[in-house]
Parts: C-alpha cells; sequence; structure tokens
C-alpha cells in the first residue's frame, strides 16, 4: 500500500534527524492537495509504523497545501483540489498542475531541552 511506504519515509526522515533516544512529541507534515495522497489510509498507517519507535506518542498532523492549475484555455492561474476537475473559471479541462504535489516532512517536535530542570 502506498501510503504505508509514505509513512515509513516519513518516519525513517524524522529517525534520522533527532537524537537516537529523544521521544518525539509531534511530526508535522505537509501533503498537497495533488499529492495523491489518501490522507486517512496515512494516518492510519502511521498507527501502526510509528509502535516501538521514539515517535511512539506522536501524531502525525498534516497540512494540506492547496493545489494550483494554469489554464491553457482561458490562461488563467486557478485553484485545483483534485486532478480532473475542471477549470472553475471557464470550465476547460486543460489544465496544468503548477502546485501541490509537494510532500514533505515540516516539523518535528521534541521536548525543550531545559524543561526538566527549570532555572531557579
Ligand atoms: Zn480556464
Amino acid at each position: 500500500m502506498h501510503e504505508v511506504s509514505i509513512a515509513e519515509g516519513i518516519a525513517s526522515a524524522v529517525e534520522s534527524t533527532v537524537a537516537p533516544g529523544t521521544p518525539v512529541l509531534s511530526v508535522r507534515v505537509a501533503v498537497g492537495e495533488l499529492a495523491g495522497v489518501d490522507i486517512d489510509a496515512l494516518l492510519f498507517a502511521w498507527q501502526s509504523v510509528r509502535k516501538g519507535t521514539s515517535m511512539d506518542k506522536a501524531p502525525l498532523v498534516v497540512e494540506r497545501p492547496e493545489g494550483r492549475a494554469w489554464c491553457m484555455h482561458c490562461g488563467k492561474d486557478v485553484a485545483l483540489h483534485r486532478h480532473g476537475d475542471p477549470c472553475p473559471e471557464c470550465g476547460g479541462y486543460q489544465l496544468l498542475a503548477t502546485q501541490g504535489h509537494e510532500l514533505k516532512v515540516l516539523d518535528i517536535e521534541i521536548p525543550a531541552e531545559d524543561e526538566s530542570q527549570p532555572q531557579s
């Protein structure tokens, strides 16, 4: 399943970023609207992928950057929420997607260094 390998990719990116043994509080990722990822399936996959790792308790927070496209018909830059949708301006179907395919780790939240030893 596609989403499982994506979840594994996120987990290994996190593991190679944080120091071994550091508990991860949350992981924030960007999955563009046009990336072709089923978010529910990704969140489900995350539940099993994170087991037994430093991300055991870390929720996956998903942001969805908007898909955009250039319409060859009317020449406008328009929002495209799904591949195959028509141009919202002219109803044409010749759209060239320009953004919304991103799939990347944005933030990894770990405990603050001085949290356990407050300054007195
Ligand atoms: Zn158009």
